[in-house]
């Protein structure tokens, strides 16, 4: 695999590692931008394979948890090398589809610092979150992108914005009702854990995200979370997944890698374990959505 675990990346870092997947593999490969943050960031949307729409894979959702993205590069280098030996039969005929990092402006706080958002209003308004950057989870706004999703959980806070507010959520629905995804996996980082439990969908459709769950929690070695753990305060609503669930009735689960008690910034010596962990599920899923089908 000729992906760098020992590089820093930057978020200009992983556009350029797309661009070159994109330049290498063009037979396979296909990027395009489904949004721009509000520092005019573009949120890239990578489409490997051919043919029928597979599963969404997101990461980056939570600025400070930067570790995910890359660990998303890395399996995409991996799954194109394996692809091209041939060893990949099921993306001639299915497209994975990666979000590596939905949050750029975040992304670019939480690992450069406040200084790195370009907009002087923007930075003005950032100067009064109280927060280390090294600590923040929201967009150039404050705004907590995985409160912000249209679901019957979404509750208005400070932190949620109006339902359905920001170019972050904006960009992931359009590329949701633009390529009908065959299910979603959003990575979060806390606690090697799996969360699979939707209040608002049927027992016929939890039933089935908990065979998928278990599924892949074989394959990960990360636990299930109990169901009172999916939104414990009823204020946790308003996710990506409730809204991938409620909107489309298709399996959409949060898979939380690294420790719960890992500190931030998280030591990029988390993206080689991760790695290792997370590397077959792309591939996994798309197996174990092909076989429900
Ligand atoms: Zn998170």
């Amino acid at each position: 695999m000729s992906f760098n675990f020992n590089l820093s990346y930057s978020y200009d870092d992983i556009i350029r590692s797309l661009l070159l997947l994109k330049k290498n593999y063009s037979h396979v490969v296909h990027i395009e931008t489904i949004g721009i943050s509000h520092d005019h960031r573009e949120i890239p949307l990578v489409k490997i394979g051919k043919d029928n729409p597979g599963p969404l894979y997101l990461a980056g959702v939570h600025a400070r948890e930067s570790i995910n993205p890359v660990v998303l590069l890395a399996c995409m280098d991996k799954l194109i090398e394996n692809y091209y030996a041939k060893q990949i039969p099921e993306l001639e005929n299915y497209t994975l589809y990666f979000i590596p990092l939905l949050n750029p402006d975040g992304y670019e706080i939480a690992t450069n610092g406040y200084d790195s958002i370009k907009d002087q209003s923007l930075k003005k308004a950032l100067k009064k979150c109280k927060v280390d950057a090294s600590e923040f989870k929201y967009n150039a706004k404050g705004i907590d992108i995985n409160r912000n999703f249209d679901c019957k959980s979404y509750v208005k806070s400070k932190t949620s914005g109006t339902k359905m507010s920001e170019p972050e959520t904006k960009a992931l629905v359009h590329a949701c009702e633009l390529y009908h995804f065959m299910g979603m996996i959003d990575f979060h980082s806390r606690g090697n854990s799996i969360y699979y439990y939707r209040e608002a969908m049927s027992d016929d459709y939890n039933q089935n995200q908990l065979e998928i769950a278990q599924m892949l929690s074989k394959i990960t070695g990360y636990h299930l979370n109990i169901i009172s753990d999916e939104n414990p305060d009823q204020k946790s609503g308003g996710n990506t997944v409730h809204y991938f669930s409620e909107h489309f009735n298709l399996p959409a689960l949060t898979i939380e890698t690294i420790e719960d008690e890992a500190t931030f910034p998280l030591s990029t010596d988390y993206r080689k374990t991760v790695y290792e962990q997370i590397k077959k599920i792309p591939l996994e899923f798309l197996k174990i959505l092909i076989a429900k089908d």
